[in-house]
């Protein structure tokens, strides 16, 4: 059995979601269970709406609701041969009959409450999953499709609820399970879950790729498969870096620093419940379905150079906080890191020594909240426009003069703080975001100067 995760881009239109149903037709064999996210960038413009409505902008919002409307339907009549006389036609009215009086209610209550956004969100998965599952069986899949709101049941932490594993993978064997066994391809909306008394929750942004770990962890499947539109994991942002290549072989441990880097490639979730299960997640590109994409697994095989991938976070702010004189040092560290709990925030580097400490944090609403409250026990000064870079590689477990190496090749830029030795194989230091390009294309010339023989690009 194989998890095939497909989302946003490579769902987007017609002829991608052909490609997503000849890949799965291709892979019957190994009995696929499929999980989609919603289509091209549904949820962006779902949330955009959802906001309008609660700004009293209905009548933008109702018209936006009718593009996304016509969008999903002109799709499904591309994909459906006998769109007329098919269900799918009537469950995509009712969705959007459903969204049109949710709407309505956020529109007259002028607010949208969490709980309400995971509700009207879902619908970008539950409309994507309906319309491909019909597509899989005009081409003669025997495609079956669930709620995910009966299997991945989460805590209320709304818009980023986390799963109960117990009852979640309980559910899913039970009821994914004897489906495949007898020949169907389930398929199963990635993101959205339920809490225990039956009210839609989202896993955050992305998390479709943790919905299909999760799936496959529970069913022991032999691979995890995430199909996006990019060759895998790079071993530098494109966008930012023409020449990055493909990484082949990656480590648990590797791709997981990753994520918490600022590598948008993977749902930070993704790799705990494969890393538990110990099961290889592959990620592969829906547009070169024989391109060989990357593997993530327990002991990848280790490249010959040092660094597998360099990631970065931007924009970031610094928070710099020097204890009120009075402040005993341990109390001092113990407030600071109360409040980043509290707010939810997770720095991306920190340095720290009696006299005061530095933090690193990605773009947040609630900065100029932090910032008070730790005005409480100390002086506060916030840095904007900063970036983190981060090296990441197992290599650098074992590797003398690393940190050296790096620096000599940027001693004329600005370096604010350096974090290392957190985690053995990373190296993560925060510079101007205007210089991000240049120390990613220089690093990137030191470290991948002679490409790895099983690193094609
Ligand atoms: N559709 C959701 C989002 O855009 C989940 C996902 O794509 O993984 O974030
Ligand atoms: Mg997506």
């Amino acid at each position: 059995m194989i998890v095939m995760k497909f989302g946003g881009t490579s769902i987007e239109d017609v002829p991608s979601v052909e490609r997503v149903v000849r890949i799965v037709a291709s892979r019957l064999e190994e009995c696929p269970v499929v999980v989609n996210s919603a289509m091209g960038k549904t949820t962006r413009n779902l949330l955009e709406i959802a906001r309008a409505s609660a700004d009293g902008m209905d009548e933008m919002a109702l018209s936006h609701l009718d593009e996304i409307r016509e969008y999903h339907v002109d799709m499904a009549r591309g994909l459906i041969k006998d769109f007329d006389n098919n269900d799918a036609g009537t469950i995509l009215e009712e969705y959007f009959e459903e969204l049109r009086e949710l709407l309505g209610g956020i529109s007259i209550l002028r607010e949208l409450t969490p709980r309400n956004q995971d509700r009207i969100l879902s619908y970008g998965e539950l409309v994507a999953t309906t319309i491909i599952a019909c597509a899989l069986r005009e081409y003669g899949i025997n495609a079956r499709w669930l709620d995910a709101r009966d299997l991945i049941i989460t805590n209320e932490a709304f818009t980023m609820a986390t799963p109960l594993n117990d009852i979640t993978f309980r559910g899913i064997r039970k009821k994914v399970r004897p489906l495949v066994s007898s020949g169907y391809v389930p398929v199963i909306q990635g993101f959205i879950g339920s809490t225990r008394s039956g009210t839609t929750t989202t896993l955050g942004f992305e998390g479709s790729d943790f919905t299909a770990a999760l799936v496959g962890a529970a069913l022991d499947v032999s691979g995890i498969q995430i199909w996006k539109d990019v060759n895998g994991i790079m071993t530098a942002d494109p966008r930012v870096f023409a020449g990055a290549r493909t990484v082949r072989d990656i480590s648990f441990d590797e791709a997981s620093e990753l994520t918490f880097s600022g590598a948008k490639v993977l749902h930070p979730g993704t790799i705990e419940p494969a890393r538990r299960k110990n099961i290889p997640v592959n990620i592969y590109n829906s547009r070169h379905p024989d391109a060989g994409g990357t593997t993530i697994t327990a002991h990848a095989k280790t490249c010959d150079g040092i660094v597998k991938s360099i990631a970065y976070n931007m924009p970031v702010s610094i928070v710099n906080i020097v204890p009120a004189s009075h402040a005993d040092p341990a109390g001092f560290l113990r407030s600071v890191f109360d409040v980043l709990e509290r707010k939810s925030i997770m720095p991306c580097a920190i340095a720290s020594t009696v006299t005061g400490a530095a933090i690193a944090v990605g773009a947040s609403g609630e900065m100029d909240h932090v910032a008070d409250e730790m005005g409480h026990f100390g002086s506060v000064s916030v840095v904007d426009g900063k970036a983190t870079v981060s090296l990441v590689g197992e290599n650098i477990r074992t590797t003398g003069g690393f940190a050296p190496l790096v620096f000599r090749n940027l001693e004329d830029i600005d370096i604010y703080m350096v974090s290392q030795g957190a985690s053995p194989i990373s190296l993560t230091f925060v510079v101007n975001t205007e210089d991000v390009p240049m120390v990613i294309a220089r690093l990137h010339g030191v470290f991948f100067k002679d490409p790895d023989p099983d690193m094609p690009d």
